[in-house]
């Protein structure tokens, strides 16, 4: 039975001075992912690991719980003993080895770890204590003290724990110790995978849809509000702007050579984008295109999309397959629901035969037809932002 977890965490034990700042952020997201599930916890750092120790909690949920949260990269649960006598710690060593492995078959290493100084015993007679009483129990085992199967670690503190298997965690860093960015949301598979990629890094996400009924349908809206609230039980919270972009579609459609709508389009969600992230003091914009996906992702595509907006583009699937983008989003918890089959504004516009090549020069040009009432669509757009707040997997209704 466990009744504790420890923590790795990597890259947050080398940032000098930040550390601290790392992991206290690492520490309160433990604790607010664990407040959503059943069971009491207490969550505490120690030597370079934090410590979970709870009651009342199912396993699964709480592994799972614990594996949402971006900067731990292994959680080992842990067997806490009640008593610190040496004959207990034996007898309880060989129940672990018992309980916890079916093929009895495996080179170990006992590894005890005294961190109370004034435990009568010295970590290297715990080692060999405690091995002996295992392969007296266990015949078909053998120790291997340089490169162990299974290393069994015993520490002794107030209690005693004992823990040998690791479960990979989320990686990444502690979220809010990186910013924020804003996230051009779609209904498709990249996006959500491109907002989790970056968020993984430690930067809280905003994000935007650009929403064009009646071409498309509540079912679509649904559907971003879905993966936003799928990506926010990783993420956080996330103010999720729904942008009203039909008129200023149909007017790009009435003015504009309609091979180009695509690029001219997407120039125009950057622009509006852009705009939301310098109101919101976003530090950059983030999309799920990846070169040479579609059309509209060729590097030259890319060129002209790009030149739409000043604040950083940040492109974490720039170089994936598709498949190894499908692999993530199922992790994570979006494909399902990526691949319901609702519209989004693109496919409604796209032209049957759009420019794979676009020439930045002639876009610009083109984008001179719309002088006459873009800015006022463009205003009109950003003053009907519907903002929706989502957090840890629901929409709050505030
Ligand atoms: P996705 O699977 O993320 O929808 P996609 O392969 O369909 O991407 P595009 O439609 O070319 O590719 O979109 C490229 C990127 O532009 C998306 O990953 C997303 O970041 C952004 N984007 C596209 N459509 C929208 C939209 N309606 N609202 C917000 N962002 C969008
Ligand atoms: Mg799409």
């Amino acid at each position: 039975m466990f009744q504790a977890f420890l923590l790795k965490y990597a890259e947050i034990g080398v940032k000098g001075k930040n550390r601290y700042v790392f992991e206290d952020a690492l520490v309160s997201h433990v604790k607010k992912h664990l407040r959503r599930i059943t069971g009491e916890f207490k969550v505490s750092k120690i030597n370079g690991r934090i410590f979970v120790e709870g009651t009342g909690f199912d396993f699964d949920e709480t592994i799972d719980a614990l594996q949402h949260v971006f900067g731990v990269i292994g959680i080992s649960p842990v067997e806490v003993l009640e008593s610190r006598e040496k004959d207990d710690i034996l007898r309880s060593a060989v129940e672990y080895v018992a309980a916890n492995y079916e093929k009895r078959d495996f080179s170990f290493k006992v590894d005890t770890r005294r961190a109370d100084k004034k435990y009568p015993m010295t970590s290297m007679e715990m080692d060999a204590a405690v091995g002996e009483v295992i392969l007296n129990a266990f015949p078909e085992l053998h120790v291997d003290v340089h490169n162990p199967q299974e290393l069994i670690h015993l520490e002794i503190r107030e209690k005693i724990y004992i823990y040998s298997k690791t479960v990979k965690g989320a990686g990444g860093l502690p979220l809010g110790t990186n910013g924020r960015a804003l996230l051009l949301l779609s209904g498709g598979i990249d996006s959500p995978v491109a907002g989790y990629m970056v968020s993984r890094r430690g930067v809280e996400l905003d994000a935007v849809y650009f929403n064009a009924p009646p071409y498309t349908s509540d079912r679509a809206k649904q559907k971003v509000i879905d993966l936003a609230r799928e990506v926010s039980k990783w993420t956080g919270r996330i103010n999720l702007h729904v942008i009203n972009f039909t008129d200023i579609q149909l007017y790009i459609y009435e003015k504009c050579p309609h091979d180009e709508l695509t690029i001219i389009m997407r120039r125009y969600m950057m622009r509006i984008a852009e705009h939301i992230a310098r109101e919101n003091d976003l530090l950059g914009l983030i999309t799920g295109e990846s070169i040479g996906q579609v059309a509209s992702q060729t590097m030259k595509s890319l060129f002209c999309t790009d030149d739409a907006c000043t604040l950083p583009v940040y492109r974490p699937l720039i170089g994936f397959d598709k498949q190894d983008i499908i692999d993530i989003s199922e992790k994570l918890g979006t494909y399902e629901t990526s691949i319901l089959p609702y519209e989004d504004c693109c496919t409604i516009f796209v032209a049957k035969h759009p420019v794979t090549k676009p020439n930045l020069n002639i876009i610009k040009a083109s984008e001179k037809n719309l002088a006459e009432k873009i800015d006022e669509l463009f205003a009109t757009a950003i003053d009907t932002d519907e903002v929706i707040v989502i957090e840890d997997g629901n929409v709050k209704t505030e």
